[in-house]
C-alpha cells in the first residue's frame, strides 16, 4: 500500500468524465476550474460559506457552510468521486475526514507542507532548490541576532496565514526589531526571518504532476506586483531562455521531489547575477497562471483536472505572447466602460483582449474581481495595450 498522505495514492485510478469533482472553496480559482472541467464532462460540487460564490454559480451544486464545518465536509465527500481544494489553508480535521471518506489524490502532506513557511522551505531545500537564507525566530532577542547576521533590510514573516504581503514586516533598521516582533507574534504562529533578496524580477512557474508520474511545466511568467498584489504576468518572461528553462526545471524538480499531484505554483526571485531563489509555493491553480487560459494549448485549470483525474497531461506549449492584467475592485468601472466600446476602438492594433470576470457581488478596493489576457504579437505590444486601455489608470 502506498502512503495515503503522500498523494501518490493509486497510480491506476482514473476518474472519468461524468464523475463529480468536489472543490473545497468557491472562489475564482474554483470557478475557472469548474468551467474548464465542465467542458470536459465532469460535474462539480463546491463548499463555500458565501451563498452564490463564484464557483457555486457555475457548479452543479454549492454546499453553503464554513470551511471547517465537518458535517458539510462529510456531505461534500459523499457527493464527490474526487476532491480538490482552491486554497491551501484547509483545516486539518477537514482534510482528515475528506481523506477517510472520499478520494483526495493530492493527499494531506502537500497541504501540511505548504501551509507553513518553515516546512515549505525545508521541502524546497530537500528538493535541491535554493530559498533565501532564513532563520526561525521565537523571541525578540533571537530576531535581533538574526537581523544583525542578515543585515538590513530583511523580512519578518508569519509562518502561517499570510498572503498578498499580509503577515510581513520589512525590517529596515535594528530600531524596528521590538515592534516588528510584537506585531507579528500576535498572529500566534512561528515567525521566520528572511534575508532580503535584491531581485531583478519575480518569476513563477506552474507545474503539474499526475498519479502516473507524468510532469509538465508551463512557461515561466514574469510577475509585477503593485502594493503586494499581482498586477501583471508577462509571458514569455523578459529574461534569457536559459533562465526561463532553469526556472521551469526547478519547478519540475520540486514537483517530483515532493510527490505533488495536481498543480504546484512556484514563485521565484531572479537576481541580477542570474540566481534563482524560490520564495513560496501554492499547491493549486495560481493567479500568475491565468495567462494559460487563452495563451497555452492547455490551461492550468484543465491541467489540474487532468492531473487529479489521472488523465494524460495536456501540452503546455505557449501559442502567443501574452500579458495578464488583474482587475481589482477599482478597475471594474473603467473595464466596463472599455468593454462597451466598438470593437475597432478596443483592439486598435492586432491585439486581442480576453476578459474574465468572477461574478463577485461587491467590487471592493483591491479585491480580485477578474482579469484580462492580452494576446499580441509581442509582450511589448501587449504592455502598450494595457497602458493605452486606461483600465489600470
Ligand atoms: P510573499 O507573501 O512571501 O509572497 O511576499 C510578498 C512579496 O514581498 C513578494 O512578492 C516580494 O515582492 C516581497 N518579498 C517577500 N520576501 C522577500 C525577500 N526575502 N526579499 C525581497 N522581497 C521579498
Amino acid at each position: 500500500m502506498s502512503d495515503k498522505r503522500s498523494g501518490s495514492l493509486d497510480a491506476a485510478k482514473v476518474i472519468r468524465p461524468g464523475s463529480t469533482i468536489g472543490v473545497l472553496g468557491g472562489g475564482q480559482l474554483g470557478r475557472m476550474l469548474a468551467l474548464s472541467g465542465r467542458a470536459m464532462g465532469y460535474r462539480f460540487v463546491t463548499l463555500d460559506p458565501t451563498p452564490d460564490a463564484p464557483c457555486g454559480q457555475v457548479a452543479d451544486r454549492q454546499i453553503t457552510a464554513a470551511y471547517h464545518d465537518v458535517e458539510a465536509a462529510r456531505a461534500l465527500a459523499e457527493e464527490s468521486d474526487v476532491i480538490t481544494y482552491e486554497f491551501e489553508n484547509v483545516d486539518a480535521d477537514v482534510t482528515e475526514l475528506l481523506m477517510a471518506e472520499s478520494y483526495v489524490p493530492q493527499g494531506s502532506r502537500l497541504l501540511y507542507t505548504t501551509q507553513h513557511r518553515l516546512r515549505e522551505k525545508r521541502a524546497i531545500e530537500a528538493a535541491g532548490v535554493k530559498v533565501a537564507p532564513y532563520a526561525e525566530i521565537s523571541s525578540a532577542s533571537e530576531l535581533r541576532d538574526a537581523v544583525i547576521r542578515f543585515g538590513t533590510p530583511c523580512v519578518l514573516k508569519t509562518a502561517t496565514g499570510g498572503y498578498d504581503g499580509k503577515g510581513q514586516w520589512v525590517i529596515r533598521s535594528l530600531d524596528e526589531v521590538e515592534e516588528a516582533y510584537e506585531t507579528l507574534s500576535r498572529a500566534k504562529t512561528e515567525l521566520v526571518l528572511e534575508q532580503f533578496i535584491h531581485f531583478e524580477k519575480e518569476l513563477s512557474v506552474i507545474a503539474a504532476r499526475s498519479p502516473r508520474g507524468e510532469v509538465k511545466a508551463f512557461p515561466a511568467a514574469e510577475n509585477i506586483h503593485v502594493n503586494n498584489i499581482l498586477h501583471l504576468s508577462i509571458v514569455p518572461a523578459r529574461t534569457s531562455e536559459h533562465i526561463q528553462q532553469e526556472a521551469e526545471r526547478l519547478a519540475v524538480q520540486i514537483a517530483e521531489s515532493m510527490g505533488v499531484i495536481g498543480l504546484i505554483a512556484v514563485e521565484l526571485f531572479l537576481t541580477r547575477e542570474g540566481e534563482l531563489f524560490v520564495n513560496e509555493l501554492a499547491p493549486r491553480p495560481h493567479n500568475s497562471g491565468h495567462y494559460t487560459m487563452e495563451a497555452c494549448k492547455t490551461s492550468q485549470f484543465e491541467q489540474h483536472v487532468r492531473a487529479i483525474c489521472n488523465l494524460p497531461l495536456g501540452s503546455t506549449e505557449l501559442l502567443t505572447p501574452v500579458v495578464m492584467g488583474n482587475v481589482l475592485g477599482q478597475h471594474v468601472e473603467p473595464l466596463l466602460d472599455w468593454i462597451v466600446q466598438p470593437e475597432s476602438e478596443q483592439q486598435a492594433g492586432g491585439e486581442t483582449a480576453k476578459v474574465h470576470l468572477y461574478g463577485k457581488h461587491e467590487a471592493k478596493h483591491n479585491r480580485k474581481m477578474g482579469h484580462v489576457n492580452v494576446l499580441a504579437a509581442s509582450v511589448d505590444e501587449a504592455l502598450q495595450w494595457i497602458e493605452a486601455s486606461n483600465i489600470w489608470r
